[in-house]
């Protein structure tokens, strides 16, 4: 048995939440407000996710970076191969929100896409 502390991440308030662990499965969740942290304490102990974010280069655009995101959750221990791969990627301008600029980041399934307009 282990007790793993966690700050719940699905609201501002933060809830300390305290998770018993037995045999990689939560078995006790003490600490949250609401059921989100329920939900997220469970998630985070067995397949930890996470929406990433960043900023690509745009080249010949009225702005030098474009800000994006995956397209869904990924697991989180992809999260620095898919910073490394963000890093090399150059866009043309225009870009427009929603716009896929990585198709299958890091082998995940999700795509970066653009948050922003970059004329
Ligand atoms: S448990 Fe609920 S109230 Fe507390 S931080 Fe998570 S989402 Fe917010």
């Amino acid at each position: 048995m282990e007790t793993r502390e966690l700050t719940c991440i699905g609201c501002p308030m933060g809830c300390q939440l305290k998770v018993q662990i037995d045999h990689g499965q939560a078995t006790e969740i003490a600490g949250n407000t609401c059921n989100r942290g329920e939900v997220y304490a469970r998630k985070e102990v067995t397949n930890p996710t996470r929406i990433v974010t960043s900023t690509v280069t745009v080249e010949g655009g009225s702005h030098a970076v474009v800000s994006v995101k995956t397209s869904r959750d990924i697991p989180k221990d992809k999260i620095f191969e898919i910073i490394q791969e963000i890093k090399e990627v150059k866009v043309q301008a225009p870009v427009h929100i929603g716009d896929a600029i990585v198709s299958n980041v890091a082998g995940t399934g999700a795509d970066i896409v653009a948050t922003k307009e970059v004329k």
